[in-house]
């Protein structure tokens, strides 16, 4: 039975995002011989060599969407795509730009708001994903290098960096140059290509209606009608707005929210009032900021500062207070940090490299505790204290491959459980 104003909710760590314009909702069911291999990670994408101006020379429809998104959910100007023309100094070779396969981002280098803009979309194409891919969306995206005020990014082998730019004149600090692989450039890779439905399996309730549509989004999960049984829901990067089940009552299946916080932050849900019912949020990673929203989108409680450089956030109720609290996971140290109402930190090492932090309330004491999912073995370890004061790690496997892990309390019983999501 569930605690009035109790909290449960997860963290949905995920690289998965998409493009689609959301809204598109049908219902389906699981099929876990279609989860395979999904939510794995591309290759570092290698840049082919332009030999000369395509003809027709015309815009990559993958370079194209990267400048749309870019321009409708960040700001900026267009500086050029498709153009002939070959690299400005003595090799003769030509530009991407000559394929189609470039875009220059019209950005100042010498305007602090432009460097912000640039700082956000670098963050979320190179920062660590939440199973330990380095350089996670720009693999996913396809780019094989980056040009950016007197720095270039660009793949080498099986990594990439940032070195000092001086292979042409041209500092480009008046523009971004993104160039994009083949691949990237004719929408074939993860970005694009893991479109199919989201199929949820949780281990409660295996066979109620899931949300399914636009792949490549990120599940998130919550009871958004206060009933006391979470269920389904998305964020969708490219348009930053959550989807999720609609308030059973009104009849409508679905709700959708305004878009709420900056392009690139990573989204979760929770209890902000302690009324039951969870609502939404959004992490930024560079300003460490959590931002609090409601399902209409207005901001439901104060913003707090709290992490380090490249922690992901956690959400939970860690005192039983019905309202859920802030805290963070750093991955190079396994280290949950839990910042409780009264400004002190709980922390925990709990976990291994590469495994993805969790949330939730295993043992029905209304207080949530900490997880991780390991991919590698499709396995949740729990950390679920006992009665007597004692620690279990409790593992459940689940499934037959690679997923994102999600957790709720799917039957409404007081106690949280595991699920998975795939793209079909
Ligand atoms: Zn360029």
């Amino acid at each position: 039975m569930r605690v009035r104003g109790r909290r449960r909710y997860w963290i949905v760590a995920g690289v998965v995002m998409a493009l689609c314009a959301g809204g598109l909702v049908v219902f389906d069911r699981a099929d876990p011989m279609k989860a395979l291999t999904k939510f794995d990670i591309d290759s570092y994408p290698m840049r082919t060599t332009v030999t000369g101006c395509a003809n027709p020379l015309v815009d990559k429809p993958g370079v194209a969407d990267f400048r749309a998104l870019l321009l409708s959910q960040v700001g900026g100007g267009d500086d050029g795509l498709a153009v002939c023309k070959k690299i400005a100094n003595e090799s003769g070779a030509f530009s991407d730009h000559a394929d189609g396969r470039a875009w220059d981002w019209q950005v100042n280098a010498s305007s602090a708001t432009d460097r912000a803009m640039v700082d956000q979309v670098l963050n979320w194409l190179l920062r660590t994903d939440e199973r330990g891919h380095r350089n996670a969306m720009a693999r996913r995206t396809g780019i094989t290098y980056i040009i950016w005020n007197h720095m270039i990014y660009r793949v080498r082998g099986d990594d990439a960096r940032w070195t000092p730019y001086t292979s042409t004149g041209d500092p480009h600090d008046s523009h971004v140059h993104f160039s994009f692989s083949m691949a990237g450039a004719a929408r074939q890779t993860s970005w694009w290509s893991e479109r199919g439905p989201l199929v949820w399996m949780r281990s409660a309730e295996p066979d109620i209606p899931l949300i399914s549509g636009p792949g490549a989004l990120r599940p998130v999960a919550g009871d958004w009608d206060g009933d006391g049984r979470d269920t389904v829901g998305v964020h969708n990067p490219a348009n930053r707005r959550f989807l999720v089940r609609g308030e059973v009552t009104t009849g409508d299946p679905y709700a959708m929210t305004p878009p709420v916080g900056p392009f690139g932050a990573i989204p979760f849900a929770g209890d902000w009032d302690g009324e039951g019912g969870d609502e939404v949020g959004v992490y930024e990673p560079l300003a460490r900021r959590f931002s609090f929203y409601s399902i209409l989108g207005a901001p439901a409680r104060p913003s707090q500062v709290f992490g380090l450089a490249g922690d992901l956030p956690i959400v939970g109720d860690w005192d039983g207070d019905g309202v859920d609290d802030i805290g963070t996971y750093t991955p190079e140290s396994k280290t949950f940090s839990r910042l409780l109402p009264d400004g002190s930190v709980r922390a925990k090492v709990f976990g291994s490299l590469n495994d993805t932090p969790v949330v939730g309330d295993w043992n029905g004491d209304a207080v949530d505790d900490v997880g991780v999912f390991r991919s590698s073995k499709n396995t949740f370890l729990l950390d679920a204290p006992s009665a007597d004061g004692g620690q279990a790690i409790r593992s459940v496997t689940f499934g037959t491959a690679r997923h994102l892990p999600v957790i709720g309390d799917w039957d409404g019983n007081g106690t949280d459980d595991e699920g998975i999501v795939t793209a079909g």
